[in-house]
């Protein structure tokens, strides 16, 4: 392992409204390697994507502290590339300009980063489509279009929550191919939420798995599977003895996903 791209430490999340509180996060304590790609999985409620708006600098955990390449974080920053569940595309800006919303947004030269855009809209496999409005596009190739946008200004971590979660499960498969293809040629680090225990085991290296809430790590489990994995690798027996392995983690919480 390289040095750690994110620390997570002793980070506790606490909502208050009111009288009012909402444990969501317990104690977690978390490292992930820079180009590491690192599958979270746990029930509903559990605290992950609130552990993520923690690690963005959205917001400030209530304990503990998040560092990022070294440094805390302590607000916003912009060496992060966000995807959620839903692509939420601009409709009235093209597929180009969609991508190149982050870039607007940090006020980096737009002649510059055009390039850079049209070359991710070919590593998302969406050359040809930079002209189109996202309604032009599948659900599948609109969050295509959303990891570009992630990618466009080149920050190091990419954090995804979700971002299968919406499309029919041939097209997920297809994605899931195409993120491992993606983080292998882009060598980004990867933080990546999942209800679905067959995509962690898929994609990620390490697959953290968490409690009910309030979320704490209940176990970190190493996928040793050689890359670049294919879905044949899905139907072994190794694929299948962690999976179940998460899912018996989960299961004996009393968790039903
Ligand atoms: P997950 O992503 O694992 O499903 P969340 O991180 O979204 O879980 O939520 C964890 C818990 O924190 C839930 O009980 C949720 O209701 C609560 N929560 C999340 N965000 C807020 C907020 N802004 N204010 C109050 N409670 C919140
Ligand atoms: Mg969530």
């Amino acid at each position: 392992m390289t040095h750690s791209a994110l620390a997570i430490r002793d980070v506790g999340m606490v909502f208050r409204r009111g009288e009012a509180a909402v444990e969501a996060l317990a104690s977690v304590d978390l490292d992930v390697a820079d180009r590491e790609f690192v599958a979270l999985v746990g029930p509903s409620g559990c605290g992950k994507s609130t552990l993520l708006k923690l690690v963005t600098g959205l917001r400030r955990p209530t304990r503990g502290g998040i560092s990022l390449y070294g440094k805390p974080v302590t607000g916003p920053r912009s060496d992060v590339g966000i995807v959620f569940q839903s692509p939420v595309l601009l409709p009235w800006r093209t597929v180009l300009d969609n991508v190149l919303l982050p870039a607007d947004v940090l006020r980096l030269p737009r002649v510059e980063y055009r390039d850079r855009a049209l070359a991710l809209l070919d590593l998302v496999g969406l050359a040809g489509f930079a002209s189109n409005y996202p309604y032009e596009l599948s659900g599948g190739m609109q969050q295509r279009a959303a990891i570009a946008r992630a990618l466009v200004h080149d920050a190091p971590l990419l954090l995804m929550d979700e971002p299968f979660g919406a499309l029919d499960a041939m097209t997920r498969e297809q994605m899931n191919l195409e993120l491992q293809r993606i983080w292998a040629a882009s060598r980004k680090t990867v933080l990546f939420i999942t209800h679905s225990i067959p995509e962690a085991v898929f994609l990620a290296d390490r697959i953290v798995v968490m409690s009910p809430r309030p979320g704490r790590i209940l176990e970190v489990i190493e996928n040793a599977i050689p890359r670049e994995r294919s879905l044949d690798d899905t139907l072994t027996p190794e694929f299948g003895e962690l999976v179940r392995r998460v899912r018996l983690l989960l299961g004996g919480q009393g968790v039903a996903l």
